[in-house]
C-alpha cells in the first residue's frame, strides 16, 4: 500500500533541484539546444539556477543535451558567478522525464526534489519555496496558473462537444516540488509509459498519489517560440 504524505514540510537543506535542459528547441530555430540560448546576457538555464540559489536551495542537477555536456559544462562555468549553488551536469533523456530520472539518480539522498524547466527563465525564487512549503501533507505541489480563457473541448470534425468549468482549470507548469521517495516510485516504469507523461505530477496522480497546486504568475511562461523569447529579453532586460 501506498504510503501517506508525510505531514511535515521538507527543510530547504534537506532538498535538491532538478533543472531539466535537455531539449533540442526545435519550435525556437536558434540553431543551439534553446536552454543554451543566450538570453539577457546569461544563457538561458543559468536564469533558473539564479533563482534556485536566490531561494537558498543548496544543490542542482541539471540535465543537459547529450553530446553537448562540455560546451553546456563551458556556457555554465562562465556564468557560474551568477549563481552561488553546486550544480552536477547529467546526460538528459530521449523525453523529458526520462532527463528527469536520470537527473533524480545524480540528486544524493534528499527528502524533496524540486524538478524545474530551464525554458521558463522567469520563475521567481519565491515559487520554489512556496512549492517546497505545499509539500506538507502532500507527495507533490505544483506551480499552476489559472485559466483565464475560456476552454471548451472539440473533435476531430472541430465540432465543439463541451465546455469546461474553468473556474476549476489550471494551467500547470514547473517548478514541481515533489517528496523523493514518492517520485522515484512514479518514475519506476516502462519508457513507453515515461513517453506519454508531459509532466511528472501525472506520474505521481496516475498511482494516486496527493498532487497539490500552487497558484504562480503567468510571467512564467515556458519559452518555446522565437516571439517567446523576445518577450522573455524584454522582461529580463
Ligand atoms: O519540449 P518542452 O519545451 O516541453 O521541454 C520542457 C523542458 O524539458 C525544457 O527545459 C527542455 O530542455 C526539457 N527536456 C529535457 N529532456 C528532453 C526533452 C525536454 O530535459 N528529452
Amino acid at each position: 500500500m501506498r504510503p501517506p504524505a508525510r505531514a511535515s514540510q521538507p527543510a530547504l537543506s534537506d532538498s535538491a533541484a532538478i533543472v531539466v535542459a535537455a531539449g533540442s528547441g526545435e519550435r525556437l530555430a536558434a540553431g543551439r539546444p534553446k536552454a543554451f540560448v543566450v538570453l539577457a546576457g546569461r544563457p538561458m538555464v543559468a536564469w533558473s539556477l539564479a533563482a534556485l540559489a536566490a531561494a537558498g536551495i543548496p544543490r542542482a542537477v541539471v540535465a543537459v543535451p547529450p553530446g553537448h555536456g562540455a560546451a553546456a559544462e563551458a556556457a555554465l562555468a562562465a556564468a557560474a558567478g551568477d549563481f552561488p549553488l553546486g550544480f552536477a551536469l547529467v546526460e538528459g533523456g530521449a523525453t523529458r522525464s526520462a532527463s528527469v530520472r536520470g537527473a533524480l539518480a545524480a540528486a544524493g539522498d534528499v527528502e524533496a526534489v524540486l524538478v524545474h524547466d530551464a525554458a521558463r527563465p522567469l520563475v521567481a525564487p519565491e515559487l520554489f519555496s512556496r512549492a517546497l512549503a505545499a509539500l506538507a501533507g502532500a507527495d507533490a505541489a505544483i506551480a499552476a496558473a489559472r485559466v483565464t480563457d475560456t476552454v471548451k473541448e472539440a473533435g476531430p470534425d472541430g465540432l465543439v462537444v463541451r465546455t469546461l468549468d474553468r473556474t476549476r482549470l489550471w494551467a500547470v507548469q514547473t517548478p514541481q516540488a515533489f517528496r523523493a521517495a514518492a517520485l522515484r516510485r512514479a518514475l519506476d516504469v516502462d519508457d513507453d509509459l515515461l513517453a506519454q507523461a508531459t509532466d511528472d505530477a501525472w506520474l505521481i496522480e496516475r498511482t494516486g498519489g496527493s498532487v497539490r497546486v500552487v497558484e504562480s504568475a503567468p510571467a512564467n511562461f515556458k519559452v518555446t517560440t522565437p516571439h517567446d523569447l523576445a518577450l522573455a529579453e524584454s522582461l529580463l532586460c
